[in-house]
């Protein structure tokens, strides 16, 4: 894909679950064109850094203003990286950016914008454990900053009652000490004790850890802001394997079939 040097453009680059084997071709060459990289400071800090390309590097929650500072550079003419853990369709800066754009200026429309995905989180950690979302399921972030807690839990309840595996994103963080129980809590009033739960963390990084609970033991398992938790459904087996985390699978098929 060339671009033309007149014309600045932006992508936003998924920058994977942490292994840099997991960051797909198109998005390190997205990188390699890029003059800027914008984003938050631990995934900037995953970018190495070239000569040519400056960093600019911002505390979490001010999003929109990153999205902004991005579309305003590419419209001076720069090649724009912003990136994201993951996908960043996934809880991340590709809706942000386009929220921005929606209501910014018109010329942001005739900028040259794309949308590099990654591997988001949830699928690096259930290919750890095998297919536990290997039938229906859904993503939630627990997080309320930007919905309220009442939504949440709503969505949660149906999802539990539709026999969906969860992923949950944001389970937690010093701000939002309470979510994560309240969620466990909703769980265990909908599904079987024995459900299987994992608490996967910093997966592919260093200092990753997988643990597969039952959702009894989940409601006073500790998590982080690293942590991603899958819950899996009434269905969901495991396969204990000598000394070694089970396999955890959900079939395929549903009772009826
Ligand atoms: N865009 C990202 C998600 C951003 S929300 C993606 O697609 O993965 C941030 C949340 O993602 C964290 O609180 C955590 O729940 C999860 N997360 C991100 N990277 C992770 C990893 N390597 N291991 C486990 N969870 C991760």
């Amino acid at each position: 894909m060339t671009r033309a040097n007149s014309e600045g453009s932006v992508t936003v680059v998924g920058l994977g679950p942490g292994d840099p084997r997991l960051l797909t071709e198109s998005a390190r060459a997205a990188l390699d064109a890029a003059q800027d990289l914008i984003g938050y400071h631990p995934y900037v800090a995953r970018v190495a850094e070239r000569e040519g390309l400056i960093r600019h590097s911002t505390d979490n929650r001010v999003e929109l203003d990153r999205a902004r500072h991005a579309l305003e550079l590419a419209v001076s003419g720069r090649h724009v990286a912003v990136v994201s853990g993951g996908d960043p369709g996934v809880f991340a800066m590709a809706a942000a950016l386009f929220e921005a754009v929606e209501h910014g200026p018109r010329a942001w429309r005739a900028l040259d914008i794309r949308v590099e995905p990654g591997i988001t989180a949830m699928l690096a950690a259930a290919a750890r454990l095998g297919a536990p979302l290997g039938g229906d399921f859904c993503a939630l972030s627990l997080s309320d900053n930007l919905k309220p807690w009442e939504v949440v839990t709503a969505r949660l309840e149906a999802v539990f009652r539709a026999g969906f595996a969860v992923a949950l994103y944001n389970p937690i963080s010093s701000a939002r000490p309470w979510q994560l129980g309240r969620a466990l809590a909703l769980a265990a009033e909908i599904l079987p004790a024995t459900t299987p739960v994992i608490f996967a963390r910093a997966v592919t990084r260093p200092d990753e850890s997988v643990r597969v609970l039952t959702l009894a033991e989940a409601r006073t398992a500790p998590a982080d802001m690293a942590t991603m938790i899958l819950i899996g459904t009434a269905t969901t087996r495991l396969i204990e394997r000598e000394g070694q985390v089970p396999f955890v699978y959900t079939p395929r098929s549903v009772a009826g079939r």
